[in-house]
């Protein structure tokens, strides 16, 4: 959808340029309106004018070949919180870099914040050539629209073929908005990133119809291609000591947000988040009311440190917060050690958790699918083999 303006039956008034939230309408020496690249196609100014000068048009808008040419580089949005970048911020320059590798182009990251410039030197040693810094008062603290706004105008000016981000918090908080300014596809929760380098797409491959199909998505018609991808989805690679490459410090001049974060919350407290986690003990349905996780407290708490996670039968059923869900609507978690009691095993859990190191079941059903990915299985009843373990692990 475009927006289209009927020059003859403007009046110049300029109603619709107060009224479009993104201020992509102004006028021109002669009062008539013009819209620019930020239009949305709300139809927020459509309503407002009164001499329904405005209206909107299905335009068929396939970028042109050689202006798909013009895109080149792989970007990975470097995450941050309070200046200290994120697991995935890694993870997406170890993937990044393969793609661009097979691409044959640079691996850029993309650095948002307020004094956040010291991180640079560590993403330099997990795979990025260049990165685009932009330090801001407005992106002290997160809040979608400056980050929004300074990442489309970083595309726009620099033009990469394919973007990255953590499909955290944060990332899915902004990046939708970065597809829409830029005019562009976005696949969200990508599980597998491959490229077709001859024809310089993107495959983002992500669960689709309730996990139940592996969907394979390309976004041939438009650039950048841009994907998010979960924690723990992806290794962390090894960092090269000492690797450099170039800083841009880009100077942008940003709207202060609407939204004004007046305190953070951490909801977590003092439980371990899953996310992250190298020790995660799970229940799932067969805990079978909410004061039975206690048991999966001990657990944790005799392995050191564990974190408790959920399936999202337990969740669902007000046992434990959705923090702690492992599976496709839940975390992805890749710990050294995952031990499920009382899971069944559906495909909505296991594509979360199928990629820890070692995978410890405990179910009183055989025949339950979570033993198809153990690595151990205990056939019994957890509530005999939990404490027991329990045991054994205090001696
Ligand atoms: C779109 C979509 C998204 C979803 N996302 C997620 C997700 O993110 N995460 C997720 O987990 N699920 C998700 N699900 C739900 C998923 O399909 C399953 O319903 C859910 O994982 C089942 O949870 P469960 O294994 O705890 O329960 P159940 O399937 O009911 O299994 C309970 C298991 O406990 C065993 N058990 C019972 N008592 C004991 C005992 N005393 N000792 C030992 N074993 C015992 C039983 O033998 C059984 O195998 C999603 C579903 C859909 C459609």
């Amino acid at each position: 959808m475009g927006l289209k303006i009927d020059l003859e039956t403007c009046i110049g008034c300029g109603a619709c340029v107060s009224a479009c939230p993104f201020g992509a309408l102004s006028q021109r020496a002669d009062a008539k309106v013009e819209v620019n690249e930020a239009c949305t196609a709300c139809g927020a100014c459509i309503e407002v004018c009164p001499v329904g000068a405005l209206s909107m048009e299905v335009v068929e808008k396939k970028e042109a070949a050689g202006s798909l040419d013009a895109y080149r580089g792989v970007w990975v949005f470097a995450e941050q919180r309070g200046g200290k970048l994120q697991e995935v911020a890694f993870e997406l320059l170890g993937e990044g870099r393969v793609l661009a590798d097979k691409l044959g182009v640079e691996l850029c990251a993309v650095l948002l914040g307020h004094g956040v410039k010291s991180c640079a030197a560590t993403l330099f040693e997990h795979g990025a050539d260049k990165i685009y810094v932009v330090d801001h008062p407005a992106l002290a603290v997160y809040t979608a629209e400056p980050y929004a706004e300074a990442m489309s105008a970083l595309i726009r000016k620099h033009k990469p073929e394919v973007v990255l981000a953590g499909a955290t918090s944060i990332g899915r908080g902004f990046i939708a908005r970065v597809a829409i300014q830029v005019k562009t596809g976005l696949t969200a929760d990508c599980t597998e990133l491959d490229v077709d380098a001859d024809k310089r797409l993107l495959l983002q491959t992500r669960p689709a119809f309730g996990g139940n199909i592996m969907a394979c998505i390309i976004c041939p018609d438009h650039r950048p291609q841009m994907a998010t991808v979960r924690p723990k989805v992806f290794k962390h690679p090894s960092p090269v000591a000492g690797r450099s490459g170039a800083l841009v410090e880009e100077k942008l001049d940003l709207k202060d947000p609407a939204v004004k974060v007046l305190e953070i919350v951490n909801a977590m407290q003092n439980e371990v988040n899953v996310a992250g986690a190298e020790f995660i003990v799970t229940g799932g349905r067969g805990m079978g009311a909410p004061e039975n996780f206690k048991l999966l407290a001990e657990l944790a708490e005799a392995l050191g440190g564990a974190a408790v996670g959920a399936s999202r039968a337990a969740v669902d059923a007000g046992w434990i917060s959705s923090f702690h869900q492992v599976g496709q609507t839940g975390k992805t978690v890749r710990p050294k050690i995952y031990i499920a009691c009382g899971v069944s095993g559906q495909i909505q859990h296991l594509v979360g958790m199928n990629s820890s190191d070692t995978i410890i079941a405990i179910n009183k059903d055989p025949d339950a699918p979570i033993f198809g990915v153990a690595d151990i299985g205990i056939v019994g009843d957890l509530f005999h083999v939990v404490p027991e373990l329990i045991k054994a692990l205090k001696r």
